[in-house]
């Protein structure tokens, strides 16, 4: 997760078990405008084979339905589902297997919005990251006419867009949100952590690690000069927080709400 940051640097950050893991988030958020519901990640979901749960210590609580729900929204509620890129951790909940077996859209009614090229990648990926990619989770979108693929930067919703930050995919999408003068961005696996503000922080499962590093620096420039909220697809504590810079460091900034 961390790159070529050392172990004694990083584990100030995030403490290690015995097996090395750490604890990580799968963190959606939802947005509400005036005229539509838009979720951004998916989690997990239930679609993936039990051997990844376990390999992977996945804590399910109550999932991501069931938070919805807590907050009176059905599936049939979501208009828009937004992925970042298709890494099953950020997709997972895409889709479901219903009793007859047959695979349906998780949120029936919503459209997913997904980086076409990252949705042509997705269907043949590459060996280096081919164990990311569970095409159930993506592939029968297609077949019940739920996806919409952007190209490029894309305004979904009035305040919503979709912006490109390649690096850890080749065509990884962000998600900025503006709302009465504020901006809010959620970066996906392009800054999964607030650890990872700091730019050397670049998981070695990056396809273009190089890529992730001049997204960081466009992407945290902004974010620190228009005072962004920033929203961390992985951070178990930190869901949202800002960022500041140090002569030529960002650094992060916890917000208390
Ligand atoms: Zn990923």
């Amino acid at each position: 997760m961390f790159g070529v940051v050392p172990k004694p640097i990083w584990e100030k950050h995030f403490a290690a078990d015995e097996l090395n893991r750490i604890h990580f988030g799968l963190n959606s958020i939802l947005i509400e405008t005036p005229a539509y519901r838009i979720l951004v990640e998916t989690g997990i979901g239930t679609m993936i084979p039990e051997k990844f749960l376990k390999f992977y210590a996945v804590d399910r609580k109550q999932g991501l339905v069931q938070s919805l729900k807590d907050l009176g929204i059905k599936p049939d509620d979501i208009h828009y589902v937004i992925n970042t890129h298709l890494h099953f951790d950020h997709c997972g909940g895409n889709t479901l297997r219903k009793a007859a077996g047959e695979i349906a859209p998780a949120f029936p009614m919503a459209r997913y919005v997904i980086q076409k090229e990252e949705w042509r990648y997705g269907l043949e990926p590459k060996y280096r990251d081919r164990v990311s990619y569970f095409q159930d989770t993506f592939a029968p979108l297609s077949d019940h006419d739920r996806l919409q693929l952007a190209e490029g930067d894309e305004e979904v919703v009035p305040g919503v867009s979709v912006t490109r930050t390649p690096g850890h995919t080749a065509h990884h999408q962000g998600v900025k949100v503006q709302s009465g003068g504020q901006t809010l961005f959620f970066f996906g696996d392009a800054v999964p952590t607030s650890a990872h503000v700091g730019l050397s922080y670049i998981a070695s499962y990056d396809l273009y690690p190089v890529r992730t590093l001049e997204t960081k620096k466009r992407i945290l420039n902004q974010a620190e000069e228009e005072d962004w909220i920033c929203a961390f697809v992985h951070d178990p504590k930190h869901f949202f927080g800002k960022v500041a810079k140090d002569k030529n460091k960002f650094v992060f900034l916890p917000v208390s709400s």
